[in-house]
């Protein structure tokens, strides 16, 4: 959530810093401020709001702050509402803090700095961590901040100044993630690589209670009891372009058009002699076979596509998946053990609650295996064995391509299952794989359909609620599309499996709740048939979403979106596309702020 960068070099930083928390503008943030070391002084501006809004009115007003060494943040309130004191940077004029996460303990450590005569101007947790610097600070900071984080409970990343040494930042973490980057004659520090793409590639990745002190011209790294450390060197894969929005009008949409590409890095380096390997991450058909349970653990769009993942895998394998949310698993005493297969799905790899998950199932002496995209994440560092999904960066809050890759992997996953446990042959094995290799071709062309989504959006609009019905994989997707379209339209809606409706929510209908009937299933399409016909003939307006070929019955919706003809169990990878479409078209129309919805963050490092 939030982000943190830090400049140091030769040149004046305050541009750099407004121009890098605009890239991190897409982890979701309610304020914005900015720290200079400037004329033996800290200067500080930060206001609530928007960048654009704020923190630049501001830095326009009052003038920007000259100087070569700073650091900057956009906050995403977590203690204390969002208002210009309770920004970051936070300080006392001779330290200064940009923070991300959430400490703990502050009410502990705000009664013992009160009692040692501290006041405190903001709300923030973030303040104690300030104050406790000062107060442990003697002329090293190196020393104050080991001691610091001795008294600190929670998780944090975060950027520090001293005012005894303008030429340095300082900077650790615990939980949330931070890095280190590396430029010719100035170095950075940054809360995602996305900040620092057009300055540099080369950053590390700082480890749990490691030190980092950044000079224009040199990085040193201690560990928690000062001695120092050599780390490696990482270079990011990731292109400014590919986190810029490239012509397209908003990220997500951007996103959605990459997901053909994205599916095939997913798919494709995984197919060995036609079947899925697994081989990279040590997952062998030993294991495969003797795990007793499938656990597949995520928050929010993760977990639906760890949703198809469940279909698929037991109609495949006929063996038992469990989907939970992270948050609940990780609190519920869950009933796993070491005989089962815990699978965790991340776009970040930072999700603080499927991180906790994660640990979790690693105590308990179960195998895990995180499916994540960004590389280096706490998630993937973690887990005992660990596959990327290839999809490059997601900027967009909304999930599409992170979705369409995880529920891709699932196949991957399922297939491989299904083989070692013997519930399918090699041969069948290798036809539901070509299949599945040549899906990215029709979910471009899916995305080509543009007018019929945005006709249908068009429709939704004036919608105050709707609903999103269907069965068996039809109904994980109706999941997913509800998210989408509630998430960034503010429309509210709901997902209900089609059968469960007469059991209390149909009463909700009436002829201004549209319904999105999500009916791709042979097997179970005259039933939801059935349950189309019960809410049309109580009002609803219905869209329908189907497979090319299937006899529907005539004027049985108001809305029809024919989808390409694929094998039912591969049907979620299209059908994702037009639920997307369709939110993303509403929202466009009811001008909402697609790319950073409100009250929303991308990378959700609190629980
Ligand atoms: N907990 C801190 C606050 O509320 C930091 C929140 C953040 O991660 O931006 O100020």
């Amino acid at each position: 959530m939030c982000g943190i960068v830090g400049f140091v070099g030769a040149e004046e930083c305050a541009d750099f810093l407004v121009k890098s928390l605009k890239r991190l503008e897409y982890r979701g943030y309610d304020s914005a401020g900015i720290a200079v070391f400037s004329g033996g002084k800290i200067k500080t501006v930060k206001a609530k709001g928007k960048i654009a809004e704020g923190l630049e009115k501001k830095l326009a007003e009052d003038g920007k702050p000259s100087g070569t060494c700073g650091i900057g943040h956009t906050r995403w309130a977590t203690h204390g509402e969002p208002s210009d004191v309770n920004s970051h940077p936070i300080g006392n004029g001779r330290v200064s803090i940009v923070h991300n996460g959430i400490i703990e303990n502050y009410r502990e450590l705000k009664a013992f700095l009160s009692e040692h005569g501290y006041g405190f101007e903001s709300e923030t947790d973030t303040e104690t961590v300030a104050k406790l610097l000062d107060y442990y600070y003697d002329g090293d900071p190196v020393d104050a901040i080991s001691k610091a984080m001795k008294d600190i409970e929670g998780a944090y990343a975060l950027g520090i100044m001293f005012r005894d040494f303008p030429d340095r930042i300082f900077a650790i973490r615990k939980e949330s993630p931070l890095i280190v980057g590396k430029g010719q004659g100035e170095n950075f520090i940054a809360s995602d690589v996305t900040a620092i793409l057009d300055h540099t590639k080369d950053y590390y990745l700082l480890e749990q209670d490691e030190i980092a002190v950044v000079k224009k011209d040199k990085i040193r790294f201690l560990d928690s009891h000062g001695f120092e450390i050599e780390k490696e060197l990482k270079t990011a894969d990731w292109d400014l372009a590919a986190a810029q929005k490239g012509g397209f009008e908003h990220f997500m949409l951007k996103e959605i058009h990459e997901q053909p590409q994205a599916v095939k890095n997913t798919i494709s380096p995984r197919i060995k002699d036609g079947t899925p390997c697994f081989d990279e991450c040590g997952l062998s058909d030993e294991k495969l076979k003797n795990y007793k349970h499938i656990f597949i653990i995520g928050c929010g769009s993760a977990m639906h596509a760890g949703m198809v993942g469940k279909y698929i895998i037991e109609e495949l394998s006929r063996s038992p998946v469990i989907v939970d949310i992270a948050s609940e698993f990780r609190y519920r005493n869950p009933l796993i053990s070491k005989d089962d297969l815990c699978v965790i799905i991340s776009q970040s790899g930072e999700t603080a609650d499927t991180l906790a998950a994660l640990k979790l199932a690693n105590e308990i002496g179960a195998d895990t295996l995180a499916i994540v995209n960004v590389v280096g994440s706490s998630i993937a560092r973690e887990a005992k064995m660990v596959m990327y999904t290839n999809a490059g960066p997601e900027i967009s809050v909304c999930s599409t391509k992170a979705y369409a890759v995880q529920a891709a992997f699932m196949y991957l996953l399922a297939f491989r299952v299904a083989l070692a446990k013997g519930a399918i042959d090699e041969e069948r094995c290798k036809t539901l794989t070509a299949e599945l290799t040549g899906i990215p071709e029709l979910i471009g062309k899916c995305i080509e359909e543009k007018a019929q989504y945005q006709y249908v959006a068009s429709k939704l609009i004036y919608a105050d609620s709707l609903l999103y019905i269907g069965r068996g994989l039809d109904y994980a997707l109706s999941m997913e599309g509800s998210l989408k379209l509630k998430e960034i339209s503010y429309i509210h809606s709901e997902s209900y499996a089609a059968g469960e409706l007469k059991h209390g929510t149909i009463s909700l209908i009436d002829r201004d709740t549209p319904v999105i009937a999500v009916a791709t299933q042979s097997a179970l399409m005259d039933k939801t048939v059935s349950n189309v016909k019960e809410v049309k003939s109580r009002g609803a307006k219905v869209v329908m979403i189907y497979k090319s070929g299937t006899d529907i019955g005539k004027d049985i919706a108001d809305y029809t979106i024919e989808l390409p003809c694929v094998s039912d169990i591969l049907m979620p990878l299209v059908t994702i596309v037009p639920l997307q479409m369709i939110a993303y078209y509403t929202s466009v129309l009811l001008g909402r702020d697609v790319d950073m919805p409100r009250n929303l963050a991308k990378s959700v490092t609190v629980e």
